[in-house]
């Protein structure tokens, strides 16, 4: 099999639990994106399911026939492929909403998946969307699934309720578009919608390389002996620049340091010793798709996902780290996934927050709230450039849930 190259965009796949966004993916990459075991060999993620599929175009045939995730065309000839992309799955569990959210940050589009056979919008529809929203992802794409369960009436009245779900939201000219993931309908049709409305960004070679951390594991077997021991690994995605083997780099925030009662961070370096990217091991790596990259970490400061949530680049090259920040904060008219609808109330001075920013998710309590801002001390220090943004979570019943996009001053 000919190589397929490099993903080079992350499209997100987002939309309320069993609607198919699993099925899905495995129907336009061939690959199970729940299969941890496969995931770990890969190096990547097990919080969040990825797969990389290669669409490709069969010369001669009529759009969308054209459109394919097959080598071979129906006529028997090969087909020609046109990009690589890199699926992030995130789970639709209501619970699982951080995880989502930290996944959102990686996302250069998104495939928002609701069932054909359900009332429009189901809870995490409507909190999926709003973190597009949220987080700045317009480029998306809407799969009607599971088609093949109801009449072409309740298709229709279904995707009425869509199109009237998303007026007014950043999905609102998003193609729908009818398929079923588990018998393999309409998925050149959905695939022609991704190439037409996902495309990859420009991306500039020259920057410097900046990496999201979104994992990080040990991957010795218990007894490995001291001399054989493989560096700590990383797993996330490069949002800007290429990465390349020997490249000393920074993480940031670093490593908690505990002095006289007192924590503090400490950026750590190393060195990139190794990288995987679409399932292969390479020198280089450019932005798009979930890497892996080998380091020469003790595996002891990496193991079980304790480095999620920073950033590596170039030394000097990394935004400051806060270990409390301001933020503006424009907060959601109404609590979305909720039964109730229930409205948002004001930050309050004392509350404790959860926020998502990039892949890192934090938990703070608010010193001071005015007006449209408020001032967060967070437990966790995070790395970011002024302007980022920030999903802000309240605890409300059993649960975090969404209530605004905060945007860091300082
Ligand atoms: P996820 O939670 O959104 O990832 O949903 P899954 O992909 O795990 O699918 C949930 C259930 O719906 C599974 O039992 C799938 O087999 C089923 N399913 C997914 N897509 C379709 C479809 O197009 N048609 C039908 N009939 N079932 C589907
Ligand atoms: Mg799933």
């Amino acid at each position: 099999m000919e190589g397929n190259g490099q993903p080079e965009v992350n499209i997100g796949l987002v939309g309320h639990v069993d609607h198919g966004k699993t099925t899905l993916v495995q129907a336009l990459s061939g690959s199970w994106t729940d299969q941890h075991s496969e995931e770990m060999k890969r190096g990547i993620s097990i919080r969040l399911g990825y797969a990389d599929a290669t669409f490709r175009y069969c010369d001669g045939l009529e759009e969308p026939e054209c459109y394919t995730v097959e080598e071979e065309c129906p006529d028997g000839s090969s087909s020609e492929p046109l990009r690589t992309v890199s699926f992030v799955d995130a789970p639709g569990h209501e619970t699982l909403m951080a995880t989502m959210l930290s996944g959102a940050s990686l996302m250069d589009g998104a495939v928002l998946v609701v069932s054909a056979n359900e009332p429009v919008p189901q809870p995490q529809t409507e909190e999926h969307l709003m973190a597009l929203d949220i987080i700045g992802i317009d480029n998306i794409v809407i799969a009607q699934n599971k088609v093949d369960l109801v009449s072409s009436d309740q298709a229709r009245q279904n995707y009425e309720e869509i199109q009237e779900f998303v007026e007014g939201t950043v999905a609102e000219d998003a193609p729908v578009v009818p398929v079923s993931a588990g018998q393999e309908v309409n998925l050149d049709l959905l695939i022609q919608a991704i190439e037409e409305e996902i495309p990859t960004p420009d991306r500039d070679p020259d920057a410097d390389p900046r990496m999201h951390v979104a994992r990080s594991f040990d991957i010795n077997k218990p007894g490995t002996s001291a001399k054989d021991l493989a560096g700590g690994v990383l797993g996330g995605s490069l949002v800007q620049g290429q990465l390349e083997v020997g490249d000393e780099i920074e993480i940031r925030p670093g490593r908690e340091v505990e002095e006289g009662g007192q924590t503090e961070y400490v950026p750590i370096e190393t060195t990139v010793r190794s990288l995987q990217a679409g399932g292969e091991t390479v020198d280089t790596v450019t932005p798009g798709g979930l890497l892996g990259v080998g380091t020469g970490l003790d595996p002891s400061l990496t193991k079980g996902d304790a480095l999620a949530g920073r950033l590596a680049g170039p030394s000097g090259s990394l935004p400051p780290t806060w270990q409390s920040f301001t933020m503006e904060v424009d907060l959601l008219e109404r609590v979305v996934g909720a039964e109730s609808g229930e409205t948002v109330d004001e930050i309050s001075t004392g509350e404790p927050l959860m926020m998502t920013v990039g892949t890192a998710t934090t938990v703070g309590a608010v010193t001071s709230a005015r007006e449209g801002e408020c001032e967060v001390n967070l437990k966790r220090p995070v790395a970011a450039e002024p302007g980022a943004k920030i999903a802000i979570n309240r605890r409300i019943g059993a649960r975090w849930r969404l209530i605004g996009l905060g945007t860091l001053t300082d």
